[in-house]
């Protein structure tokens, strides 16, 4: 259930027999032909729908995230670690008041693992708040699921093609696009990327058939719902 469709009582009387909550975070940055809001389309509504499932609140996906390496395509916006970390971790000291207690972070882009180290560290003076941090589309499952249609798959590509992710009247390029992931690609200037990656897609076709994208979906919602009926320490 999320947040938006609940008032204060509605929590308080959840919380007198559950203490689990569900955050999604995204980000708004360039996915070449999709859209923008790609990582928070897809880890909101993984969020919803598995919160949905479990009978868990799911907060607000946040809409932001780090990719200052993207910042030369526009559209792009990026949220310095030390900022993001500062924010988030007043969502979770927020919740925690409230009473909540094992919060779910699915995350939904990769740049924001720094997000993670940062949280961990400041919420180690809160030990009764428990964090799982998913990355959602890494994990074994998703990832066997996506390597069992093409391991040509990555940021951008058709792996993120979803019908809730792609734009209508935009036609994709028909070719499948080399891999084009150099290790160091964070690090270099964002005009260097941006003539590097070209379009944006890091490798792979553009789109694959919907019964393979909503299969590698249910793939992810029945792993994140076990993660958050079962993933917890105690
Ligand atoms: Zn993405």
């Amino acid at each position: 259930m999320k947040i938006a469709d609940m008032n204060w009582f509605q929590v308080e009387s959840y919380l007198k027999a559950d203490d689990r909550v569900v955050l999604p975070l995204g980000s708004t940055e360039q996915h070449a032909y999709l859209s923008l809001c790609t990582d928070f389309i897809l880890s909101n509504k993984l969020a919803v729908e598995t919160g949905e499932g479990c009978g868990v609140p799911v907060y607000p996906g946040l809409p932001y995230g780090i990719a200052p390496y993207f910042s030369a395509y526009p559209g792009t916006v990026t949220i310095r670690p030390e900022t993001y970390g500062d924010f988030v971790t007043d969502i979770l000291n927020s919740l925690v008041k409230s009473g909540f207690r094992r919060v779910l972070i699915i995350n939904g882009h990769g740049g924001n693992s720094p997000v993670e180290e940062i949280i961990r560290s400041r919420m180690a003076t809160v030990p009764e708040c428990q964090i799982l941090f998913h990355n959602w589309w890494s994990s074994e499952d998703v990832m066997g699921a996506v390597h069992a249609v093409s391991p040509n798959a990555s940021h951008a590509s058709w792996m993120e093609n979803f019908p809730w992710t792609r734009l209508e009247r935009v036609s994709l390029p028909p070719r499948e696009k080399a891999p084009c992931d150099p290790p160091n690609l964070r690090q270099l200037p964002p005009t260097e990327v941006r003539s590097l990656l070209g379009d944006g897609n890091y490798g792979g076709a553009y789109q694959a058939d919907d019964d393979a994208m909503l299969s590698i979906w249910r793939t992810a919602v029945a792993e994140t719902t076990k993660l958050l009926d079962t993933g917890w320490e105690n």
